[in-house]
């Protein structure tokens, strides 16, 4: 995501997030095993995700009418116990669930809440991998975070759009909604004949389906996406409408699929041009690409409020200028494959790639990285003192609160925080070390002790301390640049 607008707070969200901090898990049914907790215990969001099991694989069958507004699905979860479970939630958000079953066995559930708890009709042992089919339909919802913005599930001008930082994929989809468990996925969506329906990974068979009703008005065609390595919910995307797509490779043969509304097919022309020529200037910086293809969608500007590093196909609302085309692409190494271990670990995404940001400019002719850092912290950055002010408001490794995982100081001040290594320890160590970051946790989840660490481990002998105590963990402006 690029950073956030200035919004509203929405304190009444936010204090609702935090009286819902009890994760107990739902009644035991059996007379063996534990029912899994509600939540996996993220500080900002305490009820996403769930205890008990790990997600493997999520076959997504939707089906999806834009007139009506109606979401038909069957979600196929595989998963393995990791305690012997006696019941289990996953997280799904309105929609109406029309049966359920565990490893083929029909499966009483409850709902409350975000919570589907799952009672399978005998306990799952520990290491079990267990099947959990989910059907259900319904018009699926737009989530207001804490922070005002919408996500979720959106309508758009000429269909929908599905984006789910932080949790709004439980809008169209029940998960494990938490990025810490991630997993492959398979993602076929039903539209009507003449609509595109866009998604994560790549397109493995597209069919059309005429009707014998003659005029054509059943007519369907159905896209089965396939995302071969693992991907945090929060990321999956399906994007329905017109799209102009365009398929090409980078040099290194990694297949590029964009999807363009024809509305802004002119405006994005020039800058999506480009993006081979940024894929191949990360892979450069950042070390080989992690996923098996790029691209990008782009909706009409009112159709969303902000991009989304949605894997491999990163999402624009309107054409999208250079500098957050590069940020949305970086987050495929930082973020996408790299994933955070909790919400409170938002800056080892945004900070990455609102450096990206810098190093694209201090290496195509603009701002160094250390004239937008010396710009930043004198507050000449920003056009107001309202802005130049917030970056201080927090440091980026403790957010005030889930209202506030995406604002300044987890992007600007973060990536000052990977300038003030860079400093320490000079370019090629750096690069060995951001390169290094991406490596050693490729297609896991991280956090920031675990960062500090490498970057320690990576430089022996030089002292990082103050910039931990002051730039990452230290409230106000630090005293020093
Ligand atoms: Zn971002």
């Amino acid at each position: 995501m690029p950073r956030s607008v200035p919004l509203v707070p929405a304190l009444t969200a936010c204090a609702l997030a935090l009286a819902l901090t009890a994760c107990t898990g739902s009644g035991a049914q059996g007379t063996s095993g534990a029912p899994g907790a509600s939540g996996v215990g993220d500080p900002y969001f305490p009820n996403a995700g769930n205890g008990g099991y790990d997600v493997t694989h999520y076959a997504l069958t939707l089906a999806y009418t834009p007139d009506t507004h109606r979401l038909t699905g069957t979600a196929e979860i595989t998963a393995r116990a990791t305690h012997d479970l006696s019941a289990f939630d996953l997280d799904l958000k309105g929609m109406q669930v029309k049966s359920l079953t565990v490893a083929g066995r029909k499966a009483r559930w409850t709902r409350k809440g975000q919570e589907l708890t799952v009672r399978p009709p005998a306990t799952l042992p520990e290491g079990e991998t267990f099947r959990t089919t989910v059907r259900y339909s319904g018009t699926p919802e737009t989530i207001t975070d804490p922070d005002g913005s919408e996500e979720g599930w959106l309508r758009t001008a000429d269909g929908a759009l599905a984006l789910g930082e932080p949790t709004g994929s439980m809008a169209w989809f029940p998960s494990d909604n938490h990025p810490s468990d991630k997993a492959t996925y398979d993602i076929t969506i039903t539209v009507p004949k003449g609509l595109q329906a866009v998604s994560n990974g790549e397109l493995r068979t597209e069919t059309t389906t005429e009707t014998t009703t003659g005029d054509g008005s059943g007519a369907t065609t159905t896209y089965s996406w396939r995302t071969t390595h693992p991907m945090a919910t929060y990321l999956a995307t399906v994007a329905i409408g017109h799209y102009d797509i365009t398929r090409t490779t980078t040099k290194n043969g990694l297949p590029v699929y964009t999807a363009v509304d024809p509305h802004e097919a002119a405006a994005s022309r020039k800058v999506l041009a480009r993006l081979p020529e940024i894929m191949e200037w990360e892979e450069y910086n950042f070390g080989s690409y992690p996923f098996s293809s790029t691209g990008a969608i782009v909706d009409r500007r009112g159709d969303a409020g902000y991009a989304l590093e949605t894997q491999t196909r990163p999402f624009f609302p309107g054409a999208p200028d250079t500098a957050t085309l590069v940020h949305e692409l970086a987050h495929q190494w930082y973020g996408d494959s790299v994933t955070p271990k909790t919400w409170r670990d938002m800056w080892l995404n945004e900070g990455f790639a609102t450096y990206a940001e810098w190093l694209w400019d201090e290496d195509h002719d603009g701002d160094t990285a250390q004239e937008t850092f010396d710009a930043l912290y004198k507050g000449d950055y920003y056009d107001n003192k309202a802005d130049s002010e917030a970056i201080w408001a927090f440091p980026p490794a403790k957010p005030t609160s889930a209202a506030h995982i995406s604002d300044s100081p987890v992007y600007e001040r973060g990536a000052m925080v990977l300038h003030k290594i860079r400093r320490t320890v000079g370019d090629a160590r750096f690069y060995d070390i951001i390169q290094g970051w991406a490596a050693a946790h490729r297609y896991g989840n991280a956090d920031t002790a675990d960062f500090t660490a490498y970057v320690e481990k990576m430089a022996p002998g030089k002292d990082f301390g103050g910039i931990w105590k002051d730039w990452l963990y230290g409230d106000g402006k630090p005293a020093r640049p």
